[in-house]
């Protein structure tokens, strides 16, 4: 990117800090604009030739579906890269191949993609540099910064030592150069079987950063790789990894969540004994925590693996998959992150703030229909058998871009059986037999009487139109009580909904020594066979979300053979936890 000085960033520094939304500029992008500021100052003051664009990456392992702390991560990282007129790479970081699988890759390149994110360049993929990572590592050896051990486990959990208790050096650490290459050349080439010696790095056993103490970074794993094959019997851990990867590309600001402040000191290490070429710098956040919520990869394959949930794009998941197949939009998720903030510490945020950040999207974007989801007969006893009105109604209330709907009206409609009482008292805003109610851009009606069957149950009611009312009052003066949602019963749309509620029932499923499984919501789901909605509900395409007037927000399922609507949310939040 080229600087310019007169630009808005470069005067913001020291002030309030305001951006376009008129937010102020969180750390990390203080941070950004503090490097770019300098940059061009020296810019000025020197020679200084070439642009400064910063570079950031979303690094996901390819081990399960994205969820929603992911997407914290992926509007951040791709969200300052935007801002700062920077780059933004895609990069899954296959280092462990035992949990990996192509499945994983593919659905988080649709997650992201679907976001509205778009990387520079090509996917990358940490296996790609394998070879430079390997040659980086013989490196160290030579320098004497490496050695290959040959400790079992519990022996090196045992010369580790602990928090208040320096290690010890391993007897393998004083091995020569020469053996060190020859061992570590004996790992590559498949000579020894897993777990029988590790090569770590030569740093510092006394170090009160654990981190440090002679770490990890390549293990034996005679593991086929879904991306190199069999090519590889030894696969860099995360940490000798992760910064020479960034290194590579040339990011400029490696963000990460708050466990990896630790890890920081061995990242720079690993750089500053490389011959890398760039050095990239380390920052962490807050990790996304939501309450009724669990949001580990490893727990969340487990619903999958063990069928509490069908498949990881459930509506009931938290992953990007499974909000999208709920009928969440891109932009709601955007919006939410964007609310909640980035900071320098974790915390637990409140799922109602996701789930408002849900509604208010739909309540602007959603177009509207009409739906009974508990249909009750209503026979209009006046109204001629073979007629057929057609009224219309608006796509949305406020969004002329969305249309007109097409209402056809006959003699014989269905309401909700809650829209219906033989008898109720005045609070009762609806359909009672003597009263009068407006069903919704047509007719106001009233109850004559109900028919039952044998169990007392009310299958049919019979009314009346009240003539003159599409668009007036009752001539006679006698006003409606209420309004009510209505479906033609000649041409509608006949479906199934799925009404959905939080997956657990605890507000934090998986802290101390709780077991998530025993949290889980026994009635996560409850469907409902057969309710009548709107004739154009029919064409509903995947992917766009209604709102069932007075029922809530539902969106087609785009995997049902069957014709299912599955509930986004409720019109208001109705959880009693
Ligand atoms: P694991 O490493 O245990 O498999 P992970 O959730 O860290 O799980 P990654 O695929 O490594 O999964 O995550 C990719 C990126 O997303 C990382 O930079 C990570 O820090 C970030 N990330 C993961 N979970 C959250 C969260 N809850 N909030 C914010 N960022 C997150
Ligand atoms: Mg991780």
């Amino acid at each position: 990117m080229t600087v310019d000085s007169t630009s808005t960033h470069a005067d913001s520094v020291d002030k309030p800090q305001a951006t376009a939304d008129s937010r102020p500029l969180h750390f990390l992008e203080q941070i950004i604009q503090k490097d770019i500021d300098q940059y061009t100052a020296a810019q000025q003051s020197s020679d200084q030739q070439g642009d400064y664009k910063i570079v950031t990456r979303f690094p996901p392992e390819p081990n399960g579906y994205l969820h929603i702390g992911h997407a914290k991560s992926i509007c951040l990282n791709f969200g300052l890269a935007e801002k700062f007129n920077g780059i933004c790479h895609l990069r899954f970081d296959d280092t462990n191949p035992a949990k990996e699988d192509q499945e994983y890759i593919d659905a988080i390149l649709n997650d992201v993609e679907w976001l509205g994110y778009e990387w520079e360049g090509e996917v990358r993929f940490a296996s790609s540099y394998f070879q430079q990572l390997h040659d980086w590592a013989v490196h160290l050896i030579e320098q004497g910064n490496a050695y290959v051990c040959h400790l079992t486990a519990d022996e090196a959990r045992e010369y580790r030592g602990t928090l208040t208790e320096a290690g010890k050096n391993s007897p393998y650490r004083e091995r020569s150069v020469a053996e060190n290459v020859a061992e570590f050349a004996k790992m590559r080439q498949g000579e020894y079987d897993e777990g029988v010696c590790v090569l770590r790095a030569k740093i510092d056993m006394s170090s009160p950063n654990i981190n440090m103490r002679d770490p990890i970074m390549y293990r034996i794993r005679k593991q086929d790789h879904h991306q190199t094959g069999d090519e590889w019997c030894i696969y860099p851990n995360y940490d000798f990894a992760h910064g020479q990867e960034d290194a590579i590309e040339g990011i400029t600001h490696s963000i990460c969540t708050l466990e990896f402040a630790d890890h920081r000191p061995l990242y720079e290490w690993f750089t500053e004994h490389l011959p890398v070429p760039s050095r990239p710098k380390q920052y962490e956040f807050g990790r996304l925590n939501l309450n009724y919520t669990v949001t580990s990869k490893r727990k969340l394959k487990q619903l999958v693996d063990e069928g509490y949930v069908d498949g990881w794009d459930d509506p009931r998941m938290p992953t990007i998959a499974g909000l999208r197949r709920r009928g969440v939009s891109a932009a709601a998720i955007r919006k939410f992150c964007e609310m909640i903030g980035v900071t320098k510490s974790d915390g637990v945020v409140d799922v109602g703030m996701l789930e408002h950040a849900i509604r208010d999207d739909l309540d602007k974007n959603a177009p509207r229909a009409m739906c009974v989801l508990n249909p009750l007969k209503v026979v209009l006893t006046n109204y001629p058998e073979d007629k057929t009105e057609v009224m219309t109604a608006a796509g949305h209330p406020n969004r002329d871009d969305l249309g007109e709907r097409i209402l056809p009206f006959s003699q014989q409609i269905y309401i909700d059986q809650d829209d219906f009482r033989e008898e109720a008292n005045k609070k009762y805003k609806r359909l009672v037999v003597g009263k009068r109610v407006r069903l919704r851009n047509a007719y106001v009606i009233e109850a004559d009487s109900c028919i039952k069957d044998d169990s007392g149950n009310i299958i049919e009611v019979h009314a009346r139109v009240i003539e003159g009312t599409l668009g007036n009052n009752p001539e006679d003066g006698i006003k409606p009580k209420g309004v009510i949602q209505w479906v033609d019963s000649k041409q509608h749309a006949t479906f199934d909904t799925a009404l959905y509620d939080r997956l657990f029932t605890d507000e934090s499923p998986d802290s101390g020594d709780k077991n998530f499984l025993d949290t889980i919501n026994p009635n996560s789901v409850e469907k409902k066979l057969a309710c009548i909605g709107e004739i154009g509900l029919l064409d509903a395409p995947i992917g766009v979300t209604y709102q069932f007037e007075r029922e809530g927000y539902f969106c087609k399922d785009s995997h049902a053979e069957t014709f299912l609507f599955n509930r986004t949310i409720g019109l208001r939040d109705t959880f009693v936890g």
